[in-house]
């Protein structure tokens, strides 16, 4: 006998979200099971449920302990995976559910964004023996002290992506809303075209810059030991995107994809002294306090003074200015702005290794479209600009065009 295909099938919230989607993924799982395939499959919670256990906490609490609050967010994970075992049994075959916890999904100890250090998944093996699809409970583990944690939001991907890991798992399915990974966000750009494949490398900045089809961490982790991934719908049997650690065109195009955010704010602090140490001291509290900083602009200065201007998360805004204040009272600078009227447009493509001129066609289509840059940031496969708000949707689609990204 041919020796049998295991595959790892990831749905997230929207796919699970109510009793005729329950019924659907059931019927998606079992095609893949009679293929002759051992399945085990990874769920999130139903819908908004995560968020709303969320709302719920802090409406009891303002500050509720992590502990209690991963006891409480893992729960939901574990009601989705016992009703999609549910359906497929009533469909006449056999499944079992597991929690994190019985798979042997070994975290350390940090409430809320703990990380996966080792996956027995003997049970899982076992189920597999017994003809069994298996069903996982996403986004949990449990630490050496037997304490429920969870992986982050978004952290279901991750279970999935470390159990095809421990599996051996030939393929790891994503399955989403949308039916694949895109030049840029259909929503905007109308004529926005699905990606057949698109690099590990790609994907992590697409994600990190705001294009949230997957966990990022999902995605280190898939690169480090190279596990094939295909993004696609729960809802269709179209080919979504393949994220692979390299294409196999013989020369990368230039840019892949065009990503916005508009989830972050500016920060500025005026008329700092210019004098070695300054920037340690700034980001060395902004840090302290938590803060993710993402994008950092310092002016040159004639006069021994500058201005140092950095983005970060919105949720991050008010420990963030709290931090900036108390660093500029120290040091003797003038005021501290904010502003939450920037969005970030970024142009993404493994091809910019090898391809010049990129960033001068992004700046001139911008420039042309009288579409002021606030701040540019660089990596070696993405340029972004912060622009003003008004105009991010225009520089998304004059920027698809300008790449040619709808061909
Ligand atoms: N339910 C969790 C969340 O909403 C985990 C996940 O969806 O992957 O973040
Ligand atoms: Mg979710």
């Amino acid at each position: 006998m041919k020796k049998k295909f295991t595959v790892v099938m990831k749905f997230g919230g929207s796919s699970v979200a109510n009793v005729e989607r329950i019924q659907n993924v059931a019927r998606r799982i079992i095609d893949t099971k009679t293929t002759n395939n051992n399945v085990a499959v990874v769920v999130s919670a139903m819908g908004d449920t995560t968020d709303e256990f969320e709302e719920l906490a802090f409406k009891l609490s303002k500050n509720p302990s992590t502990r209690e609050m991963d006891m409480l967010m893992s729960t939901g994970e574990q009601i989705s995976c016992a009703l999609v075992a549910i359906a497929i049994e009533e469909l006449g075959h056999k499944a079992i559910s597991f929690t994190g916890n019985q798979v042997g999904i070994l975290t350390d100890g940090e409430y809320s964004k703990a990380k996966i250090q080792t996956i027995s998944g003997d049970c899982i093996k076992k189920a597999f023996a017994e003809g069994k699809i298996v069903i996982v409970a996403g986004f949990q583990g449990v630490d050496s002290k037997n304490e429920i944690t969870t992986l982050g939001r978004g952290g279901s991907d991750l279970t999935a992506v470390a159990l095809a890991k421990a599996l051996d798992a030939d393929v790891c399915e994503i399955f989403t809303d949308v039916t694949g990974i895109y030049t840029t966000d259909p929503r905007i750009v109308k004529d926005a075209k699905k990606l057949k494949e698109i690099t590990f490398d790609e994907m992590l900045e697409m994600a990190s810059l705001g294009a949230q089809v997957m966990q990022a961490r999902s995605i280190e982790v898939a690169k480090r030991f190279n596990i094939p991934l295909h993004v696609r719908s729960s809802l269709s049997k179209e080919e979504g995107t393949m994220i692979v650690k390299k294409l196999e065109k013989i020369e990368d195009i230039c840019v892949t994809g065009v990503t916005l955010n508009k989830n972050e704010v500016k920060i500025t602090i005026c008329a700092v002294p210019d004098k070695p140490g300054i920037a340690a001291q700034l980001f060395g509290e902004v840090s302290k306090a938590g803060v993710n900083v993402d994008l950092i602009v310092q002016n040159v200065s004639h006069t021994k003074q500058t201005d140092i201007s950095f983005t970060a998360p919105k949720a991050d805004l008010s420990k963030a200015l709290d931090a900036t204040r108390k660093v500029a009272a120290k040091i003797g600078a003038g005021d501290v702005l904010e502003s939450s009227n920037i969005a970030r447009v970024s142009i993404v493509g493994s091809g910019m290794r090898s391809h010049h001129g990129i960033a001068a066609t992004m700046f001139k289509t911008l420039a042309d479209n009288k579409i002021n840059i606030d701040m540019i940031s660089t990596s070696e496969i993405s340029i972004s600009c912060i622009i003003n708000k008004e105009d991010a949707e225009k520089a998304v689609t004059v920027l698809h065009k300008a790449f040619e990204l709808e061909k």
